[in-house]
């Protein structure tokens, strides 16, 4: 058993880790500033001037097929990958990347979709959450109703990341009452902004924010089916699917940098005549949350590792989200308690991690769905205790 990178894998790394410190990292005061004063930390120009940058050292989109000028890594890499860009809070991630679905594309709709949102000259959502179908996604009711060459879409959709600023949403429709979502009567659209759907802004705890869009009589073209009329509950699961091992390979990143942090704090800040690292109950801390940065590390690669291999990776997905979000909750939790009235401040970022990381339970499938999928798999016998191992 080899648990090293590869030469390639330690190569890309390494030269992602000096990006992020060279061309990243220095703007952190500067984004702190503006989302103190309710800006966004980097506007629209700046982050495709950054991925720009990127793009002339080869990084650029990281899942992107290679016809499609991305480097199509496995997504052990990725996976590596996510992990160093956790080790800032700029809202930077490298371009030439779209929603993994959106390669199910006619060549017509690539052209008009894909193409120009791996280039970076539109901007997509996906959208299947509505205010009364989220983890149980598949009893969603925005409806599309065919009327001659086009469907008429009507319903709402929520808390879409990203909803506010899209040119396009790909939204997940029920086309078939009677089937029911999961048996073939959903169908994801196309749907451009300018054919008629409005979105609203929705503040959260976290920096930026999703938005709720409204459909109201929107007539999409037939044309604008995104692979098989039936096939968008199918589509949708594969979407989110893609999250379930970036979203806990960032958590690793953030758990690095923000542990750094409460080790450094550790052994400078000073309390009754010595250093606060060496009290045992800092000592705990510090010592509790590395075991589990190191558990969640190991479950998240397994799970990117399970992806290359072509095995199903959902049950080893599952646990790697649900183990490295709340194992970035309880870190960046612990790092704020030995910061101490300093964590709590606005001064450092710490509070800010905080707020973002809860999300992590919750989105692209909460906890609860994490358990019922992994506890589900074993119950029936899917899944044998031991993994590819067993
Ligand atoms: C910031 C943000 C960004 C998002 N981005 C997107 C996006 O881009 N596109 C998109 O389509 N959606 C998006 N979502 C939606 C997100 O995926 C849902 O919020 C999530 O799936 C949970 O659904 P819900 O909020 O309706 O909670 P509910 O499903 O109502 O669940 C409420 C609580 O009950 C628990 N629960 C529900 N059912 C069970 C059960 N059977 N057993 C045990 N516990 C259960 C849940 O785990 C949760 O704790 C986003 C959400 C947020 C907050």
């Amino acid at each position: 058993m080899d648990f090293a990178l590869t030469d390639e894998e330690r190569a890309v790394r390494d030269t992602v880790r000096s990006f992020i410190r060279r061309e990243v990292m220095p703007l952190e005061a500067e984004v702190l500033r503006r989302e103190r004063a309710h800006q966004p930390g980097l506007d629209h120009s700046e982050l495709r001037e950054l991925q720009l940058k990127a793009r002339t050292f080869g990084f650029w989109g990281l899942a992107t097929g290679e016809e499609y000028g991305g480097m199509n890594l496995p997504a052990v890499l990725q996976s590596l990958i996510w992990t160093e860009l956790g080790h800032t809070f700029v809202p930077f991630r490298f371009g030439g990347e779209a929603d993994n679905i959106l390669f199910h594309a006619t060549e017509e709709q690539k052209r008009e979709f894909l193409i120009p949102t791996i280039e970076g000259e539109r901007r997509s959502c996906f959208a299947i959450t509505e205010p009364g179908a989220g983890s149980d996604a598949a009893n969603i009711r925005l409806s599309a109703r065919r009327d001659g060459d086009d469907w008429v879409l009507d319903g709402e959709k929520t808390f879409i990341t990203g909803g506010h600023d899209a040119d396009f949403a790909i939204v997940v429709a029920v086309t078939d009452r009677e089937k029911g979502a999961r048996n073939g009567g959903a169908t994801a659209f196309l749907v451009d902004r300018a054919m008629g759907w409005r979105s609203e802004f929705i503040q959260t705890m976290g920096e930026g924010g999703p938005a709720s869009l409204v459909f109201d009589g929107v007539r999409v073209p037939h044309r604008n089916i995104l692979g098989e009329i039936g096939q968008g509950f199918t589509l949708g699961m594969e979407w989110i699917g893609k999250g379930r091992y970036t979203i806990p390979s960032h958590a690793i990143g953030i758990a690095e940098r923000v542990l750094q942090m409460a080790i450094d704090y550790a052994n400078t800040r000073e309390t009754f005549g010595a250093k606060i690292g060496t009290n045992q109950a800092i000592q705990w801390m510090i010592a509790d949350s590395e075991t589990e940065l190191e558990a969640a590390r190991w479950l998240v690669l397994r799970s990117a590792w399970t992806v290359d291999a072509g095995l199903d990776p959902r049950h080893a997905s599952s646990m790697g989200k649900l183990y490295g979000a709340g194992m970035v909750n309880r870190v960046v939790d612990r790092v704020l308690q030995i910061h101490g009235g300093m964590g709590y401040t606005r001064e450092l970022p710490i509070e800010r991690w905080y707020r973002q990381v809860r999300l992590y339970r919750i989105f692209e499938g909460t906890d609860e769905m994490q358990r019922l999928i992994i506890s589900r798999d074993l119950l029936r016998g899917y899944t044998k205790i031991g993994g590819h191992l067993a």
